[in-house]
């Protein structure tokens, strides 16, 4: 058999309550294209018989490969096993060998699981591949049928992720017709359009590319045809080429690894003084590993009392422009780099709303400011958005905006060395 075409069963009222938002469904959809395959469909069930059935049976119709995710637990409302042993015709019969397997994973955490619940995981699907679970109790099971597979895996992301790269790729592989290949470069500092217009002027030896913008990045996909990989890692140079400096790095794809990189380079530290925030910008900065070389730290001020106390900001500045004032920023950062020995830093202060704001001030104004030794930039962003959004894009403008001053000093420093 040969697999192509991919299919995903979400299943669980918790996804379609909005209880559960349906993390797999996207971690697969990026695996598959990995891969080289496209995810045709997703349907997403209720914990009920009929609906399981139906998209079962839809799936094993159309799709070469099914994957359905969740149901595989030991309640009442876990129907994954006896329905697809219903679909396919199979007994389900208790299995000694995974009973144990899940009683040296409870032992080894010290857990006390009810015998019924150990009984109902260690059912098994006769014609099944038994799939192992390191990272929990239920196993999941690989199901061939003629030239059709069905896979069954538990819905926990740990269980489930683990479980599609350790057992699931190596038995698709060797039976997988790759439909693409792909190479994608992540660009900051201009917009869309731009970055259209420039990956357009390059020669793209007739590969296709499509764009995705989020605020924190624009992401450039370039597609081609397997056999074409050459091609493709010549035109994905070229596009990154043309696309420099704005292009980040392949090592470095996100703003705050990028900022990272050309600090450490540079031989710079950096400190935040965040706050409409609340530390969001260091938070961000820290999901970078090993990030305290250049990183040294950061002050949350949201009362004025602390930006005068931590940040040395002057009363009469706050009293005279207000806390959301390009002033205020300024002296945030000098109290930044004068308190706390750093040679970089971002300073944020904003109107986050919902309440807060004024005619003069509205709700989505922020303040971004940042300093790489005595040089300063200090910009006002009107952003749109409920307050998670307008917290979120001052994050990214504010990483951009050091992004954007440390690379012109390498370039500024490229330019003297080359003269
Ligand atoms: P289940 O295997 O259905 O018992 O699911 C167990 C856990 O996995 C529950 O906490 C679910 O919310 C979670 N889960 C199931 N499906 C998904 C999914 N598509 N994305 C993220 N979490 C999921
Ligand atoms: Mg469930």
């Amino acid at each position: 058999m040969t697999i192509r075409t991919v299919e995903v069963i979400c299943t669980g009222n918790e996804l379609l309550l909005g209880d559960t938002v349906n993390t797999n469904l996207a971690w697969l959809g990026q695996q598959v294209a990995d891969w080289g395959a496209r995810l045709g469909r997703e349907v997403c069930v209720p914990d009920d018989r009929n609906a399981l059935t139906e998209a079962m049976r839809d799936g094993l119709a159309r799709a070469d490969l099914t994957v359905v995710i969740g149901g595989l637990g030991p309640t009442q409302d876990d129907l994954t096993r006896p329905v697809a042993a219903a679909v396919l015709g199979w007994e389900l019969a208790p299995s000694p060998v995974v009973a144990a397997a899940i009683r040296a994973f409870l032992a080894g955490r010290r857990l006390n699981v009810p015998e019924a619940a150990i009984a109902a995981q260690s059912e098994v699907l006769e014609g099944a591949d038994v799939l192992p679970n390191r990272n929990g109790t239920a196993p999941g099971f690989w199901c061939a049928v003629d030239d059709r597979v069905l896979v069954l895996l538990p819905g926990p992301p740990p269980e489930f992720e683990t479980m599609v790269r350790e057992q699931v790729w190596p038995r698709v592989q060797p039976l997988l017709e790759p439909q693409f290949i792909r190479a994608e470069i992540q660009v900051a500092g201009i917009p869309e359009s731009q970055v259209a217009t420039t990956t357009e002027s390059v020669d793209l030896a007739g590969l296709a590319v499509g764009y995705c913008a989020k605020p924190e990045r624009i992401t450039v996909r370039i597609e081609a045809a397997p056999k074409q990989a050459a091609t493709l890692a010549a035109v994905a140079a070229r596009v990154r080429a043309a696309l420099a400096p704005y292009a980040l790095p392949e090592d470095a794809p996100t703003l705050a690894a990028a900022v990272g990189q050309l600090l450490q380079a540079q031989d710079l530290t950096l400190g935040t003084a965040e706050s409409c925030t609340g530390g969001g910008i260091a938070a961000a900065l820290t999901d970078v590993s090993g990030c305290s070389t250049y990183f040294l730290g950061g002050v949350v001020s949201y009362a004025n009392r602390w930006k005068e106390a931590f940040l040395g900001v002057p009363g009469e500045t706050l009293a005279q422009f207000g806390a959301v004032s390009e002033e205020t920023v300024r002296a945030m950062l000098d109290g930044l780099l004068a308190h706390y020995g750093v040679d970089c830093g971002i300073a944020v202060s904003g109107v986050a709303g919902p309440t807060g704001g004024t005619a003069e001030k509205p709700v989505g104004m922020v303040v971004v400011g940042t300093a790489v030794g005595s040089d300063r930039e200090i910009r006002v962003f009107q952003f749109r958005g409920d307050r998670a959004e307008v917290r979120r894009r001052t994050v990214f403008a504010a990483l951009g905006q050091l992004r954007m001053t440390l690379l012109a000093r390498t370039l500024d420093l490229t330019t003297i060395n080359h003269a």
